[in-house]
């Protein structure tokens, strides 16, 4: 072990003015590499903009943003740079419909991107020496290899442990005294269950300390919920493909926001129907360039994931701004009995319910012509055992408080463990019928 604070002080401290000043140097080579693609090549050439055009950060809101349909229209690599010759890994994002996005790295990218998974876990309290598991797809899914490199990086026996498998995931935590651990949210309750099963106490037989989770919206109650249930922290991991992977943003110790690594990405947060940037510390869809790529360079890529800056400094002492845990995307909002409802916002209510499980499922539903929405809920099984008059009061408060919360009053349906459908990757929320039943 050492005693160091930071995985590099220099950058994670450095001053706001420092920090802007090697991102301004930065944005700049990134525009002239984007300039060498065939898309930004194109279309900056059209709108007659270059390298000149950025004097200030500020230029940035000169440039055209970039939206998944760019990188589908440019698929397989209309985004990459004559660099894209030293390409040595590629990865494309978990979307489920249509053509998938692809990123490609050559070897600078493929260290930078581990440096920052390294800090990432450094920051939110890993160390070498640790033992780290991480549980997820290896494979075109970036958080098998990012968490593994980076892990690596840190210094920590990384564990490619892969997805699933539950009872082997225990015992490789015994086996190899597993102290950190990633996983998707939803997959840990169901791991917790089967610890139940075994008889295999989280904090008596294992050294876990730490758990690093992210890959999917989860709520505040959600984290909570997982730490107490294991007794072990649970610090939330931002990232998506386009980015990288992991490693865009994190948690510190504080569990007050995940520092954005500023160093890497220029951030903006905007409205996503004006696309004008919000207030500082108003929610707005967040926006985000690459700033230390190689190969494929993205400039002003729209995430649709929603968030707002976290006013302040943060203790830590890291000048790097934070994000709110996202609360949603901007592209997952749905519409019922003419209420704007994002899925979290259910979440919230449903996590603070010592009776209910981690799976959930809504679903959107036409009968006789009217729009319904059922919220499917599994208990935890100590509790689906209580009596009738119990589940009834449980269920009544749950259509409650979701009314409360979204205007649309629920069906609610409380069903025993395992009896919803179970993803192997990110847990699906919402499964909206309605365009077929009409
Ligand atoms: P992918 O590129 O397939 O890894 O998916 C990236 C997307 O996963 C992001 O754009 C977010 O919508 C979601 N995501 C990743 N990490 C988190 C997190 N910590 N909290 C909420 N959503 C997340
Ligand atoms: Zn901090």
């Amino acid at each position: 072990m050492n005693n160091k604070e930071y995985w590099n002080k220099k950058i994670e401290t450095m001053k706001r003015a420092d920090l802007e000043d090697l991102q301004l140097a930065r944005l700049k080579r990134t525009i002239s590499t984007a300039l060498d693609t065939r898309y930004y090549g194109g279309l900056y050439a059209e709108k007659g903009l270059n390298v000149d055009s950025i004097e200030s950060l500020d230029d940035i809101r000169k440039f055209p943003f970039t939206v998944k349909q760019d990188l589908r229209d440019s698929y397989p690599d209309g985004m990459t740079s004559p660099k894209k010759r030293e390409s040595i890994r590629m990865h494309c994002s978990s979307g489920t419909t249509g053509q998938p996005t692809v990123v490609f790295h050559n070897q600078h990218d493929l260290d930078a991107w581990a440096d920052l998974v390294a800090r990432s876990l450094f920051c939110a309290g890993a160390r070498p020496g640790d033992v780290f598991q991480n549980i997820c797809g290896y494979g075109l899914f970036t958080g098998g290899l990012g968490f593994q490199y980076g892990g690596e990086t840190l210094g920590a026996l990384t564990i490619p442990a892969g997805a699933g498998n539950t009872k082997r995931q225990i015992k490789l935590i015994q086996d190899f005294g597993t102290t950190v651990m990633h996983a998707i949210p939803s997959y840990l309750i169901r791991l917790y269950d089967v610890f139940e099963q075994e008889g295999v106490d989280p904090v008596k037989d294992t050294n876990l300390r730490m758990f690093v989770i992210g890959a999917e919206p989860h709520t505040e109650a959600q984290r909570k919920k997982i730490e107490n249930l294991f007794g072990v922290k649970a610090y939330n991991s931002y990232g998506l493909t386009e980015m990288n992977g992991p490693g865009v943003a994190f948690e510190c110790e504080e569990q007050s926001g995940l520092h954005i690594w500023e160093d890497s990405y220029l951030v903006e947060i905007i409205n996503p129907e004006t696309l004008e940037p919000v207030e500082e510390g108003e929610i707005g869809e967040l926006v985000l360039t690459t700033l230390n790529r190689e190969v494929m360079p993205l400039v002003r890529y729209r995430t649709r994931d929603l968030t707002r800056f976290i006013p302040g400094e943060c203790s830590c002492g890291r000048t790097h701004r934070r994000l709110d845990r996202i609360t949603g995307r901007s592209d997952d909002m749905f519409i019922i009995k003419g209420c704007n409802v994002f899925p979290m916002q259910i979440e919230s209510v449903l996590m603070k319910k010592k009776e209910v499980g981690t799976n959930y499922l809504i679903e959107l539903v036409t009968e006789n012509d009217v729009d319904e929405m059922y919220v499917k809920v599994e208990l935890r099984s100590e509790y689906f055992s209580d009596s009738y008059h119990d589940l009834e009061k449980l269920k009544e408060s749950l259509v409650h408080q979701i009314r409360d919360e979204v205007l649309a009053k629920p069906k609610v349906l409380l069903l025993p463990p395992g009896e919803l459908p179970q993803q192997e990757g990110k847990a699906v929320r919402v499964v909206d019928y309605r365009e077929a039943q009409r």
